[in-house]
C-alpha cells in the first residue's frame, strides 16, 4: 500500500469544507473517516468534483447519531445523507467481504448478481470492494495522506480505466460496472486495459438482468453528464450501445442517422458545458429519431398515412425502449410529440402557422427538424427557411401555449 503526503499531489483548499467537517467529526469521536471515490479522483487530475463522498467505519446508525438532518438512504446499499449547510454528503460505510451465502446483509442470485451489500469490514476490504482502481483512493484529512491499496495513483498517471480484481467475477455482481467503464473512459479519455476491456463481451447480456430504472439512471449519465458524444463512441467501440438502447444501435446503417445522433449529442454537450438547460426529451428524441423514421416509412406502406404512420412508429419505438430504460412519462410523451410534429414542420399548411408556433413542443421539433436537414439537406431546407421566416415575424407566439390544466382539485368544504 502506497500513503503520499496529500499536499503533494492536491490542493487542499479545492477540498469541500462541509465533507473535511464530517469526516473531522467522525475522527473526533473515534471513527476512522476518509474523503473517497470520484472527488479524490477527479482533484488528483485537476478536474472539479462533482460531489464529495465519504467512507467510515462507523455504522450508518452511528453516523445518523452524530449528525442532526442525517438520514439512512437505499436498500441494497445503505448509505447516509448528512445534510451539512447546503451541502449532503454521502457518507458510506465500509463494505466487507462476502461469504457467499446469503444473510440479512448480503445476497448474490444464481447468476452472481449482488442482490444486497451491507456486509461491513475494513478499508482495505472496502477498497477492493470498489469499481475502478482510480476509484479507489483514500484522502486522509486528518493526518494529511493518500492511501492507495490497488495502484490507483499509478493508474491515474498512465490514464488507465482498470476494473478491480477479476472483471467478469465484478461485472456479474453488478453489470452497471460495464457502463461504468464506459462513462468513466469517455468523462477523464483514459484508456480502458486490456482484460476490462476484453471481459464485456462475454458478459455483457447479464446487462439485461438490471432494473431498467436503474439503467435509465445511468443512461442519463452517460450522456446529458456533458461527456455524452464520447460515451456514446465507448458504448460503441465496447458493443453495449444495443443492450441499452437497441432501437439507436440498430439503425446506425445510415451515414445521416449516425450524424443526427451525434450531432444532437454534441450540441447538448456544448449546452451543459455553457450551463444553458437541456431536457432528455429531446436528446432521446433525436437520437431514436432514425428508428422512428424507418419504422413510419414501413408502416407507410401498408396504406397507414404519414402522420398516422409516424404516430404508430413513435409508439413502437418508445415501447421496446422502455424494456430496457424506464423513461419516465414526462420525458416519453414529449419525445413523442417532437416525432409526430415533423410531418407538420415538413409540409406547411397555410392555416395552421400560428398555431403550430405556439405549440409547447415547437421549438424542439423545430430543432429536430434543424437536426435532419443538418443530416440530409436535399429535402428539408425549404422546411427549414420556412420556419425560421415564421418565427422570425411571430417570435412573441413561439411555444407560448400555456401549461396543460391539471384538473382542479377537489376543494374540502370547511367545517362550520
Ligand atoms: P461521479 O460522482 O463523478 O459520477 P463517482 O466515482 O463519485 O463519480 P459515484 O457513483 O458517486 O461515482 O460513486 C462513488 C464511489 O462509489 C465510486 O467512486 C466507486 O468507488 C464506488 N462505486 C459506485 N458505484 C459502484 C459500483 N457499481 N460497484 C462498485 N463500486 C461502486
Ligand atoms: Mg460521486
Amino acid at each position: 500500500m502506497l500513503e503520499l503526503p496529500l499536499d503533494q499531489r492536491i490542493d487542499r483548499s479545492l477540498l469541500l469544507h462541509a465533507a473535511v467537517s464530517v469526516v473531522e467529526r467522525l475522527s473526533d469521536n473515534g471513527y476512522s473517516a476518509f474523503i473517497v471515490g470520484g472527488a479524490v479522483r477527479d482533484l488528483l487530475i485537476g478536474g472539479k468534483p462533482k460531489d464529495f463522498d465519504v467512507a467510515t467505519n462507523a455504522t450508518p446508525e452511528q453516523v445518523v447519531a452524530l449528525f442532526r438532518g442525517s438520514r439512512i438512504i437505499g436498500r441494497r446499499f445503505r448509505i447516509v445523507h448528512v445534510r451539512m449547510g447546503r451541502e449532503i454528503i454521502e457518507v458510506t460505510t465500509f463494505r466487507g467481504s462476502h461469504k457467499g451465502d446469503d444473510t440479512n446483509e448480503s445476497k448474490t442470485s444464481h447468476r452472481g448478481l449482488l442482490l444486497r451489500d451491507n456486509v461491513y469490514g475494513t478499508l482495505e476490504e472496502d477498497a477492493v470492494r470498489r469499481d475502478l482502481s482510480v476509484n479507489a483512493l483514500y484522502l486522509d484529512v486528518v493526518d494529511n495522506k493518500i492511501l492507495d491499496h490497488l495502484n490507483g495513483l499509478e493508474d491515474i498517471d498512465q490514464r488507465l480505466i482498470r476494473i478491480i480484481g477479476d472483471p467478469q467475477t465484478r461485472y456479474q455482481e453488478d453489470p452497471v460496472r460495464m457502463l461504468r467503464v464506459a462513462r468513466f473512459a469517455a468523462k477523464l479519455n483514459f484508456d480502458i486495459e486490456a482484460d476490462t476491456e476484453k471481459s464485456i463481451v462475454p458478459v455483457k447480456h447479464l446487462l439485461a438482468d438490471v432494473p431498467s430504472a436503474r439503467l435509465f439512471d445511468e443512461a442519463l449519465k452517460l450522456f446529458m453528464s456533458g461527456y455524452g458524444l464520447q460515451s456514446y463512441e465507448r458504448l460503441e467501440e465496447l458493443g453495449l450501445l444495443d443492450v441499452i438502447l437497441p432501437e439507436v444501435a440498430d439503425h446506425l446503417r445510415s451515414r445521416s442517422a449516425q450524424l443526427i445522433i451525434k450531432k444532437a449529442l454534441g450540441n447538448t454537450d456544448q449546452r451543459i458545458a455553457r450551463d444553458k438547460p437541456c431536457t432528455p426529451a429531446f436528446l432521446f428524441a433525436a437520437m431514436l429519431w432514425p428508428a422512428v423514421e424507418e419504422q413510419s416509412l414501413e408502416l407507410s406502406k401498408h396504406s397507414m398515412s404519414r402522420p398516422e404512420a409516424l404516430n404508430a412508429a413513435g409508439q413502437q419505438v418508445t415501447q421496446r425502449t422502455l424494456q430496457r430504460i424506464a423513461i419516465p412519462k414526462r420525458f416519453s410523451m414529449p419525445m413523442r410529440e417532437i416525432w409526430s410534429l415533423q410531418h407538420r414542420l415538413e409540409h406547411q399548411s397555410p392555416k395552421r402557422i400560428k398555431p403550430t408556433l405556439t405549440l409547447r413542443r415547437f421549438r424542439a421539433a423545430f430543432d429536430l427538424l434543424l437536426l435532419r436537414a443538418d443530416a440530409s439537406p436535399d429535402s428539408l431546407l425549404s422546411a427549414v427557411k420556412f420556419w425560421e421566416e415564421q418565427q422570425a415575424l411571430y417570435p412573441d407566439i413561439v411555444g407560448s401555449q400555456p401549461e396543460e390544466k391539471r384538473p382542479p382539485k377537489k376543494r374540502r368544504r370547511r367545517q362550520r
